[in-house]
């Protein structure tokens, strides 16, 4: 760790886009310093694994469990990328069986989920450890330092370099920003900060760059999907009723099913105890809503078991879930952006020395891990031709 806090470069976000700018950029070359400033526990952001410390042993990937390629074949820096991490066993295609359910399968429509289109990969461990193992293949110098529960609160730009402040009062400098979240852009920060101003607002007043101006100004129109996700700490007697035994299994609910039933997807993530967690994921606003205002979260965890033994009442894969060791839940207030998606040319604000990736940018796979790799992947490109 650098004693003063100062790095060549300080990244925002822990994040795949974050990980992948990285890694990318130390291939490219750069032997500087970087520091990474993540607000979790560890790496992954919206793809990352949660370890309970109550429940020892397990581990879920609660927020993206896989993810899938479209446009391999039309970006070369993606084609490389994807070759790269199946060659060296980060990642594999995912072999996990895929279940569409239909209320009644002559009549409903099919399933359009744009997270299951083109290839399909799971990473060879965890999610959190697929962000880890995307940097390590190429920090070979340990040139990163990692900063986590540190969440930036405040930026400054004087004299050429960015300062940023934690909220646990850490103060970093460098000379180059990136940004791998929108948060500080964004006005949903007064109210998760407490803060009265977006902090790059206030670093950088109106007028000052108009590049930081139009991206301010088009996030601001930005809009996020919010998600639910529940985890189930099954007991060690529950399993399937087949003889499945790959890693993950996948159930999908099209529009009429998920209206009666709440859920978006089940997947069911094999433990290395051999136990089977199972995540469902509900994006119906009405029962998130209620869920985070209930006073009676227990009584809701009920109706979701109930929920999950009426959906597979007579499947011929899935046990009644009788009992269960616990039920833990996280609620993602912008798990995907939606709607307008930010120009690629504002990725790089040169005059500040600031730039910017994840996956709410105009690129393939906007809203998906496939767009925060190709944001990342082009960020460091663009950012090797400038300095
Ligand atoms: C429940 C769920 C299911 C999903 N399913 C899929 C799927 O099946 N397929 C798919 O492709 N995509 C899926 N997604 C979307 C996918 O997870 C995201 O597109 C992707 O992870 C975005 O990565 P990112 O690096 O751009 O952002 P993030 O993962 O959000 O990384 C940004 C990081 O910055 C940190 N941070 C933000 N502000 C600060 C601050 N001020 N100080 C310090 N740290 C900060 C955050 O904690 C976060 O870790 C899903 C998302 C969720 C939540």
């Amino acid at each position: 760790m650098r004693h003063d806090n100062l790095y060549d470069f300080v990244i925002i976000g822990g994040g795949i886009s974050s990980c992948v700018f990285v890694s990318s950029h130390i291939k490219n070359g750069f032997s500087g310093s970087i520091a990474i400033i993540e607000n979790g526990r560890s790496l992954g952001g919206r793809s990352s694994t949660r370890k309970s410390f109550k429940n020892k042993g397990w581990q879920f990937n609660h927020g993206s469990p896989n993810f899938n390629i479209c446009n391999n074949n039309n970006d070369h820096l993606l084609r490389a990328f994807i070759q790269e991490l199946l060659d060296s066993k980060i990642i594999e295609s995912d072999a996990s069986d895929l279940i569409e359910l239909y209320k009644n399968p002559l009549f409903d429509s099919k399933i359009e989920s744009d997270f299951h289109k083109g290839s399909n990969y799971i990473s060879s461990t965890s999610m959190s450890e697929l962000s880890q193992n995307i940097i390590s293949s190429h920090d070979l110098r340990n040139q990163v330092d990692y900063f986590f529960q540190t969440l930036i609160v405040k930026l400054d730009f004087e004299n050429n370099q960015w300062i940023l402040i934690s909220k646990n009062g850490y103060k970093f400098k460098t000379k180059f920003l990136v940004c791998s979240s929108n948060l500080l852009l964004h006005k949903r920060s007064l109210d998760i900060l407490k803060i009265n101003q977006i902090p790059l607002r206030k670093a950088i007043p109106l007028n000052k760059n108009k590049k930081i101006d139009r991206i301010i100004s088009l996030l601001n129109e930005q809009d996020y999907i919010k998600r639910l996700t529940f985890m189930i700490y099954t007991k060690p007697d529950y399993s399937y009723k087949d003889n499945y035994k790959k890693r993950f299994r996948n159930f999908l609910l099209n529009n009429s099913l998920e209206d009666k039933f709440k859920f978006e997807r089940v997947i069911f993530q094999k433990q290395k105890n051999n136990k089977l967690g199972i995540v469902i994921h509900i994006k119906n606003k009405q029962f998130i809503t209620e869920y985070i205002q209930s006073k009676n979260k227990e009584r809701l965890k009920e109706k979701l078991v109930d929920n999950f033994n009426t959906l597979f009442y007579k499947s011929k894969y899935i046990n009644k879930l009788m009992n269960y060791q616990d039920i833990s839940s996280m609620i993602w207030r912008a798990s995907q952006p939606t709607g307008l998606a930010i120009p690629e040319y504002l990725q790089v604000c040169e005059n500040h020395n600031i730039a910017f990736c994840g996956d709410w940018f105009d690129l393939e796979g906007f809203g998906r891990i496939e767009g925060a790799i190709l944001s990342a992947l082009k960020l460091s490109y663009k950012i090797n031709s400038i300095t």
